[in-house]
């Protein structure tokens, strides 16, 4: 069997395997990424968040990514029964990017790879990791390309950016349930001639259709939309018919979408995805740190999906690079422990936003500027900024800031004040 000797092994060529790859490369190792599907291919999670645009920015993707022209984001539109709460970046608490992009993530994880390409870093399409033993921190990975013939890659470490495919917690049976109940989406890419350039389409649309039950609108700069609803999936059995069947009669009864996407054309049959998140209880092992969507995939709705997975990546190679200079890593010090304070930070709005907390927030009358620039900058994906209270406390913040309106809004009922 052929072997292949190398520093670095990545599983994965998404935003977080590409980030990961770039920057250990750039220190001078010898990387390659293994990716079992042939690019572009289809993946969700196409509202992006400003902070991954530090991890981009040191990747050296960020000037790749400004020529294809995506659609500009600019900040997020929450929406119930008609009434409107934006947040816009730029009133961000945090210092940070104030902008960031909407990508159909086929081009995007493409750009991204094929710029870690032209820096020198082979990337194996239709490759897949069928097996991996480790020896120390050394490691054997036995991979079969798209003919199925196999081949072995010695690494002095390796990095799993394999996503949903959870390569190296799958091998090793470190899989476990997340504490988020299980959640299903359906959604399509559609051709939105109706769309107001007036109001869109420089930011997500988030509509509240019913209690744990919402609807993602991001338009792209090519004129397609994606919309997808979200939801327990028990609220789809509600809708008779096939996917495509489903979604017309989903879109047709929410007032905010019926006009605007009826008679649309979809770009393809809406998909289904179900009980997405998983986790593992470590992060990494002796040899092997897990990013991106392999450590924990939380939820959709603050498009936290690939902020994490390109932070991840950012701290977990300069790890790398010290652990192979010969440095002694405290990995769950200064790694598994900050992502989780971000991971936790999004987890603790997420269950906010399904029991209702954040929508009393949201829609609230006299919205304090301060607190809402500091909610903004989570939104935006600052959740390292341990100097806003809305990331130091997120665990009651939340529930401090919405029991303050509701005694306030009902003291008004009594008394106009
Ligand atoms: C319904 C839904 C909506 C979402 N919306 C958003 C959003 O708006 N914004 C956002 O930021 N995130 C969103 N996400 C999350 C987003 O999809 C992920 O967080 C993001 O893609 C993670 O990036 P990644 O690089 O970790 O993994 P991926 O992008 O999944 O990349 C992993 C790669 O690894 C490859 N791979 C898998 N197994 C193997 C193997 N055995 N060998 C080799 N390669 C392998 C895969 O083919 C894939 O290309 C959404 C998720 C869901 C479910």
């Amino acid at each position: 069997m052929k072997t292949e000797k190398i520093d670095v092994l990545v599983i994965g060529a998404g935003p977080s395997g590409t980030v990961a790859a770039s920057i250990v490369n750039k220190a001078g190792f010898k990387v390659k990424v293994v990716e079992k599907m042939k690019f572009p291919r289809f993946v969700i999670g196409e509202s992006l968040l400003p902070r991954c645009m530090e991890a981009l920015t040191e990747a050296g993707f960020i000037d790749a990514v400004k020529e294809k022209k995506f659609q500009e984001k600019f900040g997020a539109k929450f929406v119930k029964n008609g009434i409107i709460c934006d947040y816009f970046f730029a009133d961000q608490f945090t210092d940070g990017w104030t902008w960031t992009w909407q990508v159909p993530r086929a081009e995007f994880d493409k750009t991204l790879a094929d710029t870690l390409e032209k820096m020198g870093v082979p990337v194996s399409y239709e490759t897949t990791v069928t097996a991996i033993r480790f020896d120390g921190s050394n490691s054997v990975t036995i991979i079969q390309d798209a003919n199925g013939e196999e081949s072995r890659i010695e690494a002095r470490f390796i990095i799993d950016g394999s996503g949903y495919g959870r390569v190296i917690p799958k091998l090793f049976n470190m899989d476990k349930p997340s504490n988020l109940p299980p959640r299903k989406a359906l959604f399509t890419h559609a051709v939105d001639v109706n769309r107001s350039m007036a109001d869109e389409p420089n930011r997500i649309t988030i509509v509240v259709h019913e209690l744990g039950v919402w609807i993602w609108i991001i338009p792209f700069s090519s004129g397609i939309t994606s919309v997808g609803f979200v939801g327990d999936p028990e609220f789809f059995d509600r809708y008779p018919g096939n996917t495509n069947e489903q979604l017309r009669q989903l879109m047709e009864s929410q007032p905010y979408l019926s006009e605007r996407f009826r008679n649309t054309e979809f770009l393809f049959e809406p998909r289904v995805l179900q009980s997405w998140s998983s986790t593992t209880d470590k992060f990494f092992g002796d040899g092997f740190v897990l990013t991106g969507n392999v450590t924990e995939f939380l939820d959709p709705v603050f498009s936290s999906g690939v902020t994490l997975a390109t932070v991840s990546s950012q701290m977990a190679a300069h790890l790398v690079i010290d652990k192979l200079n010969g440095r002694e890593i405290d990995w769950y010090n200064e790694y598994m422990q900050p992502m989780m304070q971000g991971v936790d930070t999004f987890r603790s709005y997420v269950m906010a936003w399904y029991e209702g907390t954040l929508d009393t927030i949201f829609f609230a009358d006299d919205q304090d500027p301060l607190i809402k620039s500091q909610i903004c900058s989570v939104l935006a994906g600052y959740v390292w900024d341990t100097t806003n209270p809305y990331v130091a406390n997120h665990k009651n913040a939340l529930h401090k800031l919405a029991a303050k309106i509701e005694y306030r809004d009902n003291l008004r009922k009594i008394k106009p004040i």
